[in-house]
């Protein structure tokens, strides 16, 4: 039997939005291993910023970066598939956009680590690792409403999108976390039998991951409102343990023994 998998949002999802708290999840992570359940993050951090959390958490499945942009299979470190449009292409046009019109913005592939540091809060390590970028470009807008206007829609012309988020506009194509999550979950397919998947999520760049997978789990927010699905599940408490609360409810301890026992026979 096809075993479910677990598509996960980071921030305010599986760590506590304000402590970074996540300590209760590992023995559930090891629990799903054995039980041959999958756990895969799906976070718009960046896959350097992922690899640490990858480590810390010792998942083992694919690690989907920057919003569903790319993934990085465990088993090959060499293998990465990109579902957006890579990073140096991004950057070069939105370079030619700002000469060519006087546009004033300024964006990650702009800055020195310093800077990075100065403008998100980040710590110096994390700040290099936030700047190892492989499909969206994060700027601040620092010129006039008309002129953002005209931005965006130089941007569409050549298939990418402006993704607002809690600091930057992302600069991006147009993927998602739900596109990278199907893509994973046909690869995991057996004899046209796709997995059942579950995901977790509290933002707004989640949504459209939580209405694709089988099991929506929606988090309580830290701040702003909560999302609202059809048929999800709400999770309680708040990150990590609304996580623990919902994983365990669907996919419980129990059924453990009964899945060695078939394994036994
Ligand atoms: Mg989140």
């Amino acid at each position: 039997m096809l075993k479910p998998l677990i598509f996960t949002d980071l921030d305010g999802t599986l760590l506590n939005h304000h402590t970074y708290e996540y300590e209760v999840v590992k023995p559930v992570i090891e629990r799903l291993k054995a039980q041959g359940i999958q756990v895969i993050l799906n976070s718009s951090k960046t896959l350097s910023e992922l690899a640490i959390w990858q480590q810390r958490l010792a998942v083992t499945a694919p690690i989907i970066a920057e919003n569903g942009g790319v993934i990085q299979f465990k088993w090959d470190e060499n293998r990465r598939y990109l579902l957006g449009t890579p990073y140096a292409d991004i950057r070069s046009f939105i370079k030619h956009l700002r000469k060519a019109n006087d546009w004033k913005f300024e964006g990650f592939g702009d800055w020195t680590v310093a800077e990075v540091m100065n403008h998100t809060g980040l710590k110096s390590a994390d700040a290099v690792r936030a700047k190892e970028r492989e499909v969206t470009e994060p700027i601040l807008w620092q010129d006039s409403e008309e002129n953002f206007k005209a931005f965006e829609k130089a941007l569409e012309k050549e298939d990418l999108i402006l993704k607002k988020g809690g600091r930057f506009h992302h600069v991006m194509g147009q993927h998602d976390k739900a596109d990278a999550m199907r893509y994973l979950t046909e690869l995991y397919a057996h004899e046209d039998q796709l997995p059942q998947t579950l995901a977790l999520g509290d933002g707004g760049n989640d949504l459209a991951m939580l209405q694709a997978a089988d099991i929506a789990v929606v988090m309580p927010p830290a701040k702003g409102q909560t999302l609202q699905i059809d048929g999800a599940y709400y999770a309680q408490a708040e990150a990590p343990w609304g996580w623990v609360e919902a994983v365990n409810h669907f996919y419980p301890e129990e059924s453990l023994p009964s899945l060695l026992t078939g394994l036994n026979n």
